[in-house]
């Protein structure tokens, strides 16, 4: 018999930072992602994890309003922020944006100066002062100040990707926002890159919440608070819908998840 280790709490108990209620998601009529009920809690990381096409770039894109751009998404229940709805008329999305910043999985720095891709994003809201401290706190953040502060006004594209990936973290930063959406972050870093910028997660989640999607079980794992882990299934007219399974701290979900499936689905059974 397999003897199932205590519950190890790691998660802050602080108050939830996003919240969906009965969130479905279309993509045209076909249903992406079925009734989904979760909250973010606050300087906490929450990690998105399952098969592919499970849905999760799709949530996490809901956070910021970053699905309106596709012409045939549409979502029916609520994702909040706080206790705002972000889909409510008026609601502004260039603004939830500055307050809750995305991350991709390509390290996609602007093609200008190391110093003016930090600038850019507090000037272009008009956050104009003091921006040399501005840039170096930032980089200071990602812990990219000292390899950089020499050549800052150097092309950011001769940066190594890990250093362009936290680049393009500082530059979410330096537009003080309070979320930090990250899909698959490491997906195409080096793992000594990968540890570095876990390590400058772990220090960030004391002032941000982190919401990541990974595909790593191991980064999940070893980085992560909460963890949600999402399935697919087959609608009746065959069409995949994705669902979420399981969402508890991370240590139940990888030594004692409460569905058969989240066992079978860290264990490497399926996805
Ligand atoms: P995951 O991140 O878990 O791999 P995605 O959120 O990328 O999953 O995709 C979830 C589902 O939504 C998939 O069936 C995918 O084909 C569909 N989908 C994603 N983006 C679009 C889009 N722009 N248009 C239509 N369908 C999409």
């Amino acid at each position: 018999m397999i003897s199932m280790p205590d519950r190890i709490p790691t998660v802050k108990k602080t108050e939830s930072v996003l919240q969906t209620k009965n969130l479905n998601v279309y993509y045209g009529d076909a249903l992406a992602l079925r009734n989904i009920n979760l909250e973010i809690p606050k300087n906490n990381i929450t990690a998105f994890i399952g098969p592919s096409g499970c849905g999760k770039s799709t949530l996490l894109r809901c956070f910021n309003r970053l699905n309106d751009r596709i012409e045939n998404f549409r979502l029916k229940g609520s994702v909040s922020y706080y206790q705002q709805n972000l889909y409510d008329s008026g609601v502004d999305p260039v603004a939830i944006r500055r307050r809750i910043g995305m991350v991709f999985q390509k390290p996609n720095p602007l093609p200008m100066s190391i110093y003016e891709n930090i600038a850019f994003g507090p000037k272009s809201i008009g956050l104009k002062k003091n921006l040399d401290e501005l840039v170096e706190r930032s980089l200071i953040q990602v812990d990219l100040w000292k390899e950089v502060k020499n050549r800052l006004r150097k092309s950011a594209l001769i940066l190594s990707r890990g250093q362009q990936q936290r680049l393009c973290i500082a530059r979410t930063l330096a537009v003080q926002p309070e979320a930090i959406l990250m899909d698959e972050p490491c997906s195409a870093l080096d793992p000594i890159s990968t540890l570095t910028l876990e390590e400058i997660l772990q220090e960030l989640k004391q002032h941000y919440t982190i919401v990541l999607v990974t595909h790593n079980m191991q980064q999940a794992s070893r980085l992560s608070d909460m963890t949600a882990f999402f399935n697919v299934e087959f609608s009746e007219n065959h069409r995949r819908v994705g669902y979420l399974v399981e969402y508890d701290e991370t240590p139940m979900i990888f030594l004692n998840p409460a569905q058969s499936l989240t066992r079978q689905y860290i264990r490497g059974r399926f996805g």
